[in-house]
């Protein structure tokens, strides 16, 4: 079986966790702030928070940004349900806006729609690791409204040279089992801006300044991070280009295979960016998608749908008042998408034979 995940877990990681174990030091201590200088780094930017997990860091953000009750907030419904949870956790307004079918980023136009008095932020996400449109900062930058990243999938990925994460105001990652980097359970919260690292780091920890021990200024959480899964993710953000330029070169080889198969969309990267390729994700017609999936099992291929329902179509966010056909952009995308292998743990010959079992799979059903 060629899995669609597979955590790159060597010596270098167990040997940085056996060392926080012996150093006694199990929570926010070097490993943790070896971790936000890692991601300083990787992301350009002046701070980085990290918390204990992307869901987290998205809540802290917003918190971060200032955004609470009264304040709308503008997202996708074809994402993971913490980037709208996030939202609610905040008490803001949730608005969902639709996505553009090639990048299955939010689509501007759609973003610009909502956008009504309150709107405070918008919380684009680089889903499959794509980058969101450039468009989506200058009608924000045009309303006042804060930029808010879920880059949970998109760490390594650019747009004109900018990192994922810092293509807003504030960014947003997780460090999940799955994600391109992981600890484990985890996330970090990159920004420019020293007052949002500063409400950032105060949410994290009881509402208390890091320099102000027991004085707590305001409501906040037990979202610190523990050096032993810090320490995890400092191993794999040394190895963030290679790993990322794995995925790359594994989507170039996929692409290159698979042109040309009838009734089978490829997935395309937007002018002036790069993907991380969180998922190498393709369209098929949906009538045909379940017999592509057993197919690729038999042939001992992983795949898996992200995401199979878009929250508008759940019954928790459908209660807040939406209906099936709100957002077709997304509903299709649903009823399309499938994810195939295409993480770093793959050989170049098992890329051919995800190449080679998908050809003859969609031959098969033609
Ligand atoms: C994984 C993910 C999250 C949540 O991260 P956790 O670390 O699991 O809390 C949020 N948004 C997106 C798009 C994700 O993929």
């Amino acid at each position: 079986m060629i899995p669609l995940v597979k955590p790159m877990l060597g010596p270098e990681e167990k040997e940085a966790v056996q060392s926080v174990l012996d150093s006694g030091m199990l929570v926010q201590g070097p490993k943790v702030a070896e971790l936000e200088e890692a991601f300083k780094r990787a992301s350009g930017t002046v701070h980085a928070i990290a918390v204990n997990s992307g869901t987290a860091a998205l809540h802290a953000a917003l918190y971060a940004a200032g955004i609470g009750t009264g304040d709308e907030v503008v997202t996708v419904p074809f994402t993971f349900a913490a980037t709208a949870n996030a939202v609610l956790m905040s008490g803001a307004t949730l608005a969902f806006a639709d996505i553009e079918p090639g990048s299955f980023c939010i689509d501007p136009s759609e973003f610009e729609r909502r956008i009504t008095k309150r709107t405070k932020a918008v919380l684009p996400v680089d889903l499959y690791g794509h980058p969101f449109a450039k468009a989506i900062n200058r009608i924000a930058e045009d309303h006042g409204i804060t930029v808010i990243e879920d880059a949970c999938q998109s760490i390594g990925a650019t747009r004109d040279g900018t990192a994922a994460g810092k293509l807003g105001d504030i960014g947003a990652f997780s460090l999940y089992a799955t994600k391109n980097i992981i600890a484990g359970e985890g996330g970090v919260i990159v920004t420019d801006d020293a007052s949002y690292a500063e409400r950032a780091r105060i949410f994290r920890h009881h509402g208390q300044g890091e320099t102000t021990r027991y004085l707590y200024q305001d409501l906040g959480y037990n979202y610190r991070m523990t050096d032993v899964l810090a320490a995890i993710a400092v191993a794999q953000m040394k190895r963030l280009g290679e790993l990322t330029g794995a995925r790359q070169r594994n989507a170039a080889t996929l692409s290159r295979l698979l042109k040309g198969i009838p009734g089978l969309t490829l997935p395309t990267v937007a002018r002036g960016m790069t993907s991380a390729f969180h998922q190498y994700t393709v369209r098929v017609p949906a009538a045909k998608r379940d017999r592509l999936r057993e197919g690729l099992t038999k042939a001992g291929i992983g795949s898996a749908i992200y995401y199979p329902i878009p929250l508008h179509q759940h019954p928790h966010f459908a209660r807040l008042g939406y209906r099936p056909g709100d957002f077709p952009e997304s509903e299709r995308a649903a009823a399309e998408v499938i994810s195939l292998p295409v993480g770093p743990h793959l050989s170049e010959d098992e890329v051919q034979q995800v190449a080679q079992a998908l050809r003859t799979v969609m031959g098969g059903i033609a």
